[in-house]
C-alpha cells in the first residue's frame, strides 16, 4: 500500500510499504480521506513530544471497512459490514483506569492515539480497535465525513459547557478548534461571539455566523458593553494563550462557566484572582479532544448545518511533502488540508 511516513523531523517520505493485517479485535480501514491537522504538523516539525519516528501520521480518518481479524466477544465481526463507510475515533484507552472506567477514555492513563502512538491514516489502509470505527449516515461522502473529528471536538466543548440555545457564548479564538466550537454552539441554537487578534480568522467566524469582537487591547471593556455590565454567559478558551486564559474569569458574567479547551505548554501556570471563584461561582471546566462524540459530529455534518468542509484544500496523497512544506512554512496556508486518497 502507498504511505506518508514522517521518517524523522523534516523528513516526510512516500513510500510502499505491506497491507497491515487487523490482529484480535481489530478492524482495516481503506482510507478515503486523511485529514491534516495542527498534530501531524508538529509531528513533521519534531514539535510533539509524545511520537517516535517513523509514524505514519493522521488521526481523521474516513474509509470503508475491508475486513476484521478475530473478533473478541460474540458475535463474531460485529461492526459494520464489509465496505460500508465509517470514520475512525483515534482515542484508544486502555478500559480499566478510573477515567476509561467512568467513560472518559479521552483522558486514559495509558492513552494510545491513532497517528501519534499508533500509524494513521496517511495511507491506503490503516488497522485500528474495532470499537474505534463509527458508521457514517449514507448521504455523507468521505470527504464529508472526515471532518467528525475536529467537529466532534466542539461537541465535546458545547457539551462540557452545557450550550443550549439559551446561552450567550463568547469564543476566545477562531482557530480550527474555535470556529468547531462556533459551529456546533450555532447549531445549537445559542447566539454566539467570537474574538481573535486576526481579522481573517474574525472574517471566518462571522461566515461561520459568530458575532465577531476585536481581540486584544479593550476587549473586557468591549464585552461589558455588549452585555450591559453582565459579562458573558459562557466563555470557550481556544487559544491556549494563557494571558487569554488569565481573563476568562474577567469576562465571564457571576454564576456562568468557562470551559478551557486551548493547551499550555508543560509546566505553564495560569493564575486567576482565588476570591472569583466563589464570589462569582464560577464553573470552569476542561475539555479534551472528545469522547463518544462522533454520532452527534456526523449527524450535524449530515443536517448540513457545519460549514467547515467549504473551507478546506484537497490534495492527493503524493503531494504530502508540499503540503507540509507549505504549512511548515506557514501554518495558516490552509484553512484545512484534506488528502484523497
Ligand atoms: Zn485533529
Ligand atoms: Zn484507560
Amino acid at each position: 500500500m502507498r504511505a506518508a511516513i514522517f521518517n524523522a523531523p523534516k523528513d516526510l517520505l512516500l513510500t510502499e510499504l505491506p497491507r497491515p493485517e487487523p490482529g484480535l479485535g481489530e478492524v482495516l480501514v481503506r482510507v478515503r480521506a486523511a485529514g491534516v491537522c495542527a498534530g501531524d504538523l508538529y509531528i513533521h516539525t519534531g514539535k510533539n513530544p509524545y511520537v517516535s519516528y517513523p509514524r505514519i501520521g493522521c488521526h481523521e480518518i474516513a474509509g470503508e471497512v475491508a475486513g476484521y481479524g478475530p473478533q473478541v466477544s460474540w458475535p463474531q465481526a460485529s461492526g459494520p459490514e464489509i465496505g460500508s463507510s465509517v470514520v475512525v475515533d483515534p482515542f484508544v484507552g486502555c478500559g480499566s483506569c478510573y477515567p476509561c472506567r467512568i467513560g472518559k477514555r479521552n483522558c486514559c492513563a495509558s492513552l494510545s492515539i491513532v497517528g501519534i502512538h499508533r500509524e494513521g491514516g496517511f495511507a491506503d489502509y490503516v488497522v485500528v480497535p474495532t470499537g474505534n470505527i463509527v458508521p457514517v449516515p449514507q448521504t455523507l461522502s468521505p470527504f464529508e465525513a472526515v471532518f467528525a473529528e475536529p467537529v466532534a471536538i466542539g461537541v465535546q466543548g458545547c457539551r462540557r459547557g452545557e450550550v443550549t440555545a439559551a446561552d450567550t457564548v463568547l469564543v476566545l479564538g477562531a482557530g480550527p478548534i474555535g470556529l468547531a466550537i462556533i459551529e456546533v454552539a450555532r447549531a445549537r441554537g445559542a447566539k454566539v461571539y467570537a474574538t481573535d487578534l486576526s481579522q481573517e480568522r474574525l472574517a471566518t467566524a462571522a461566515q461561520f455566523g459568530a458575532i465577531p469582537i476585536a481581540g486584544g487591547e479593550g476587549l473586557l471593556d468591549r464585552v461589558m458593553e455588549i452585555t450591559a455590565g453582565e459579562g458573558m454567559p459562557v466563555v470557550m478558551e481556544a487559544t491556549g494563550a494563557p494571558p487569554a486564559m488569565e481573563q476568562t474569569i474577567e469576562l465571564v458574567a457571576s454564576g456562568g462557566r468557562i470551559v478551557i479547551l486551548g493547551l499550555v505548554r508543560k509546566g505553564q501556570e495560569v493564575r486567576f484572582p482565588g476570591l472569583d471563584f466563589t464570589r462569582k461561582e464560577v464553573t470552569i471546566v476542561g475539555s479534551r479532544a472528545s469522547v463518544d462524540c462522533f454520532p452527534e459530529a456526523l449527524e450535524l455534518i449530515a443536517s448540513g448545518r457545519i460549514g467547515y468542509p467549504k473551507i478546506a484544500s484537497f490534495f492527493a496523497l503524493e503531494e504530502a511533502p508540499e503540503v507540509f512544506e507549505t504549512l511548515a512554512a506557514d501554518p495558516t496556508a490552509y484553512h484545512k488540508a484534506v488528502f484523497r486518497i
